[in-house]
């Protein structure tokens, strides 16, 4: 944009370094361009980050927060900011609302609105950055949305969190989970350098999977095995194969034997998440049940990493804020 104007290209870099790298959003606090471009730059542009309507934070000293953010257009999505011993993780939504309608989520009940900007989606990270104060450390797009329904914005944003100059989040610390699109994971796997992958699995048993996830009908486990097999040998990551274990859908030490079956050779590891309840078909599962699991997949060999709960007291889960202030619509098909 400067360039056009007649502006030399580094006047961009350190543009761009303000923004991404310093987070300021004042042209006048941009000391080291002319006051003349901060004039022209001011009259031209203006900074249009999402506006934070509501957020809400739970107790104790790692408290995750909740931002829903109202877009442009009037639009809402949320992210939420999760800090821990080692890390702070921001997790970002990627559409508002969601095509996918998967029975266990509150944002599935919204139906798809529209897919978010790349200018949109970090607009959401730089905003959280700006009002926590936080060093944010990872990424995850586990927001609202299927991240790879939206895939050339989130690469995009991908890109641009990542970028040196600027935000300079690490390439492994940027995640995109999915519910399993095998033939947009395909193309994730061409991307040079591309995000690291959860495969959010609901059920090893492509039936129970199906009932919950209207997408799996079409895209069943061993076509999802030979995508993320291919995502796997193209890019030499570890997969994340992350479970949300909830009452009578997949808490038996049986789930734990097929899933360990169904990875197979697949270089993976396993997250075991406990469910927070949203307004939808399922519960919470029993903590003695979730821990079965996990024993019965480490003495099979598995890697599992079991996540403590986050964020129920700020109903966490994607979708459970919007879906407290957005009325519900019927979901759009997948
Ligand atoms: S779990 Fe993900 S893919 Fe399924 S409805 Fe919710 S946001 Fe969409």
């Amino acid at each position: 944009m400067l360039e056009e104007r007649g502006h030399r290209a580094f006047h961009g870099r350190q543009l761009h370094r303000w923004i991404y790298a310093r987070g300021v959003f004042e042209f006048d606090a941009m000391t080291d361009l002319s006051k003349s471009l901060r004039a022209e730059l001011a009259a031209r542009c203006e900074f249009a980050l999402p506006r934070v309507v509501e957020d809400v934070t739970g107790d104790g000293p790692d408290a995750a927060t909740k931002y829903l953010f109202e877009l442009a257009d009037g639009e809402r999505v949320e992210a939420v900011l999760i800090p821990s011993d080692e890390r702070v993780t921001v997790c970002l939504s990627s559409q508002v609302g969601c095509a996918f309608a998967c029975t266990f989520c509150a944002t599935g009940m919204l139906g798809l609105k529209r897919n978010m900007t790349a200018a949109e989606i970090v607009g959401t990270f730089l905003a959280i950055r700006q009002r926590s104060r936080r060093r944010i450390s990872n990424v995850v797009f586990m927001g609202m949305g299927e991240p790879l329904a939206n895939l050339n914005a989130v690469i995009r944003a991908c890109d641009l969190l990542t970028e040196p100059d600027g935000i300079c989040l690490s390439k492994r610390k940027v995640t995109i989970s999915t519910v399993g699109l095998p033939g947009r994971i395909r193309k994730l796997a061409t991307h040079p350098d591309p995000p690291k992958l959860t495969f959010s699995i609901t059920s090893p048993h492509d039936h129970v999977r199906a009932s919950a996830l209207p997408v799996a009908g079409r895209f069943p486990l061993a076509q999802m095995h030979d995508a993320l097999g291919v995502y796997a040998a193209r890019t030499k990551h570890r997969i994340t194969i992350a479970l949300l274990v909830a009452d009578g859908l997949n808490d038996r030490v049986e789930d734990a034997r097929a899933l360990h079956r169904w990875i197979g050779d697949l270089p993976a590891k396993i997250n075991l998440l406990r469910y927070n309840e949203a307004p939808g078909a399922f519960r919470r599962a029993d903590e003695r049940a979730v821990e079965r699991i996990a024993a019965e997949l480490v003495r099979l060999g598995s890697t599992v990493v079991l996540r403590k709960s986050r964020g129920r007291d700020i109903s966490a889960a994607c979708g459970q804020l919007a879906a407290r202030t957005i009325q519900p619509e019927p979901s759009a098909s997948a």
